[in-house]
């Protein structure tokens, strides 16, 4: 006890060093309202975790037993900020300009089946504790009154914590729930921990019980997994322990594609979007296959168009090798897919004559645009409409293609065939169209 009060007592000054001016005045003003009213809060969950662990920013959500509405509202006028509440989960989120906080009501969970969405009802705090996924995220710190400075860790997530240790709280925790699946891979991969023993026994032999999941529940934590600072560790633990076949036959990940994703983040400026891990995901199916990982996984349209636009792509690949082939035309060819599928390949088939024009038309050859534009054209005597985009797009590829350098030349070819001299279709002809 005297110890568990110590670590508390330094996981209380953690909390208050890494909270930011405007969360630590709205977690004052909570709890002094909630010790007003005679009740305990307490902060739960990932934010314990974090506080043990000493990492970052720590998400404020507090629980206390019984209804927390009014405890909200109160909070939300005294802070000058707004509630929202989430009915179906017995919490109310309360933010302000410079603070968020979530406040729930105790609550224990039934699942009427493997995978449904959990019946949720009013409990204690040690049944919501029981309802958790893993020991390291079922710790609370209590807040405020009678029990402030104490640690309630029923399943030894301290222990785990020191261990390095993913574990669940009981057998059946991946058949109520097969997402925690991914949710074990994603804290063992951005930790450095281990999945228990035990805990992996379960994992391997409930994958099948992935099948029960939704799609929009499977794709919320796989871009969970994206969302990761190197999500290509937790891929490559979800290949090595069959998590990847489980969602979908077609899916495989491996150093190469870790690689890549490596590199993907090594480009992009503003660190990768979800897209382009989807794209570089669907540079290794088949068009069928991305079509069927897209439904699985309920994507949106743009993840559905990054994943399948990736696996039609390949198909261009051994065209775009080819030597004769004009910047024009693999503009013209590329233009259709969406970006990150081309971002993706550029990635994947980096060192590869292919790749060069991929990364070619990413870096320049899209941006391309002639210098003469449609008033500059009428006034040289080239119709609006039909004939006005032909001669735009023919000033595009003489650009792209070195037929054209400068405003003049540009002029000069117009002119040509304003007069005549050049006939645009035999032009188009000659120069691929
Ligand atoms: P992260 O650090 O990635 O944000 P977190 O630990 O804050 O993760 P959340 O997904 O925000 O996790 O959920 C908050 C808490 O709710 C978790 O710490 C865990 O105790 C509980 N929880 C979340 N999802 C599940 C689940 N599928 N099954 C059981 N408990 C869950």
């Amino acid at each position: 006890m005297e110890k568990g009060l110590t670590t508390a007592t330094k996981l209380l000054a953690r909390l208050q060093r890494g909270l930011s001016a405007g969360a630590a005045q709205a977690v004052k003003v909570v709890l002094r309202l909630a010790e007003e009213e005679g009740r305990t809060l307490y902060l739960v969950g990932g934010g314990v975790r974090d506080l043990v662990l000493g990492r970052g920013q720590v998400d404020i959500d507090l629980v206390g037993e019984g209804s927390v509405l009014s405890l909200a509202q109160r909070a939300a006028a005294a802070l000058g900020g707004r509630w929202v509440e989430h009915r179906a989960f017995g919490t109310v989120t309360v933010e302000g300009r410079d603070f968020r906080l979530d406040l729930a009501m105790a609550r224990a969970e039934s699942y009427a089946r493997p995978g449904a969405l959990p019946k949720v009802r009013p409990a204690s705090l040690g049944e919501d504790l029981a309802r958790r996924d893993f020991s390291i995220n079922a710790m609370a710190l209590a807040l405020c009154g009678r029990q402030r400075g104490q640690l309630l860790d029923p399943f030894d997530g301290m222990g785990d914590i020191n261990g390095k240790l993913v574990r669940v709280l009981h057998d059946r925790s991946f058949i109520d729930d097969a997402t925690r699946i991914l949710r074990a891979v994603r804290y063992e991969a951005r930790f450095s921990f281990g999945i228990e023993e035990g805990t992996l026994a379960l994992l391997k032999r409930d994958l099948s019980y992935l099948d029960t999941i939704s799609g929009a529940r499977l794709r919320h934590d796989l871009l969970r997994l994206l969302a990761e600072d190197e999500p290509e560790r937790g891929f490559l633990r979800c290949q090595e322990l069959g998590v990847l076949p489980a969602i979908h036959r077609s899916l495989r990940f491996d150093g190469e594609l870790a690689d890549a994703f490596r590199q993907a983040r090594e480009t992009a400026q503003a660190g990768p979007q979800p897209e382009l891990y989807l794209g570089l995901l669907g540079a290794r199916l088949s068009p069928a296959d991305a079509q069927a990982v897209a439904l699985r996984l309920a994507l949106s349209k743009r993840q559905r168009q990054a994943l399948e636009g990736a696996a039609e792509l390949a198909f261009l690949l051994p065209w775009l090798s080819r030597a004769d082939v004009r910047p024009s035309q693999v503009v013209e060819r590329l233009e259709p897919y969406p970006l990150p599928a081309v971002q993706a390949w550029a990635l994947v088939a980096s060192r590869s004559a292919a790749g060069e024009k991929l990364a070619r038309y990413l870096e320049g050859w899209r941006y391309v645009k002639s210098s003469l534009d449609g008033r500059a054209l009428e006034r040289l005597g080239v119709k609006r409409g039909r004939a006005m985009g032909d001669v735009l797009r023919l000033l595009r590829r003489a650009r792209l293609d070195g037929q054209a350098s400068s405003r003049q030349e540009e002029t000069d070819l117009v002119r040509s065939v304003v007069e005549g001299r050049v006939k645009l279709r035999e032009w188009q002809a000659e120069n691929g169209g």
